[in-house]
């Protein structure tokens, strides 16, 4: 039977939010998303190295282990050109490259692998809920290592329009735009993928990205070509998000040129930023006054059974090789919860 749960919901502009929270949740369970049937003993949202890091460890200490990862190229490490400094690894390597390693150990250790995004959570319940574009996953305990690539500030309008024009999920609302025009904004695979995806239904479809060049897989930009009703607009920042009742326009400020005005019937927020990525978690666990998960020394947060590790705490200095280190220490944590042992016992093996 399905319960109602208590559940914060991002990204997707959710006017379908009051839909969801007045009862509607089987609709969004049969319809749009599948309720997974497995149980995981360990989910972890993010797969950076913090997450991987736990991964390894949880899936090796034969706990059920799911990642489920917005992008492997969304991350911070994910961005970093050359990577030098992690212990074991001779560098220069590309971040990806680490990552993709630390991916292929995690799944050797019969961890899963999912590119998903989390949008919402129900970290109250038993066991917890995690709402993501593909799927809705249960898991005893939760990792949280999402990173630092969120935004700090809104633009105008971006509050005022949401779920009336303004969304921050593709994959959740693109069908809402079937005929219509959007703008997608962000300059990295993930906006050029939700770009791609918003252009199956809509009549035409504006990437804008602030920077002179998008940072995406030639794959990816072989495939914006091909797509006749996407046009890439390069270094154009968005300003303003303009409308009545519902989103009209999105003002951007274009070098050189001065602001003009788009029109669109809606904007995805996909631009990326130095801020703490918690807004999935919709107020559930505690967060500093800068935003950032706070956390004991074992990596545990206020809520039972949710670990937080990585950029995502805010720990300094931010390096690839303390956000592993973060998430290990809340393995070994997340393996002694399931247990209900009372010690932490580090495998040397
Ligand atoms: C340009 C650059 C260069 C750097 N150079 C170095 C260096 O040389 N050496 C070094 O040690 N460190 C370096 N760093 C820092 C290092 O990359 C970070 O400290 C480290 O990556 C943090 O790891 P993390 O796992 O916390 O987060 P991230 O690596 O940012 O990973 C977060 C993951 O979470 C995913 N995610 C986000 N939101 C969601 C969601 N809602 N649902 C599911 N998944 C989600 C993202 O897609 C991403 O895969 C660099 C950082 C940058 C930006």
């Amino acid at each position: 039977m399905w319960k109602k749960p208590r559940l914060w919901l991002v990204g997707c502009s959710y006017s379908n939010i009051e839909q969801l929270l007045s009862g509607l949740l089987p609709t969004y369970e049969e319809d749009v998303v599948k309720m997974e049937d497995v149980l995981y003993d360990v989910a972890v949202v993010g797969g950076g190295p913090a997450g991987l890091a736990c991964a390894i460890y949880t899936g090796r200490a034969k706990l059920k282990t799911v990642v489920l990862d917005r992008s492997p190229s969304g991350g911070s490490l994910a961005r970093a050109t050359k990577i030098s400094n992690y212990p074991g690894v001779k560098g220069p390597i590309p971040g990806a490259e680490l990552l993709q390693t630390m991916r292929d150990q995690a799944l050797s250790f019969g961890c899963e692998y999912r590119k998903t995004a989390v949008v919402a959570v129900d970290l109250h319940s038993d066991p917890k809920s995690l709402y993501a574009t593909d799927g809705v996953f249960r898991a005893r305990t939760v990792l949280i290592a999402t990173g630092s690539r969120g935004r700090a500030d809104k633009i105008e309008g971006e509050e005022e329009f949401l779920g009336r024009g303004v969304g921050y999920c593709a994959t959740c609302d693109a069908a809402f735009y079937q005929g219509k025009v959007v703008a997608v904004t962000g300059c990295d695979e993930t906006a050029a993928e939700e770009a791609l995806l918003v252009a199956r239904f809509a009549r035409q479809v504006y990437l804008v990205c602030p920077k002179s060049e998008l940072a995406i897989p030639a794959h990816f930009l072989h495939e914006l070509e091909k797509a006749s009703n996407v046009d890439v607009v390069l270094g154009a920042s968005p300003r303003r998000i303009v409308g009545e009742q519902f989103v009209n326009g999105l003002v951007v400020r274009v070098r050189a040129e001065g602001e003009k005005t788009i029109p669109v019937d809606g904007v995805f927020m996909l631009l990326s930023g130095t801020a703490p990525v918690t807004d999935f978690l919709g107020g559930s666990v505690q967060l500093s006054s800068d935003g950032c998960i706070i956390v004991d020394c074992n990596q545990a947060t206020n809520v039972p059974g949710v670990y937080a590790a990585g950029d995502v705490t805010c720990i300094h200095p931010r390096q690839a090789i303390i956000a592993a280190a973060e998430g290990v220490i809340a393995a070994l944590q997340i393996d002694k919860y399931i247990r209900g042992a009372e010690t932490v016992k580090p495998d040397y093996t």
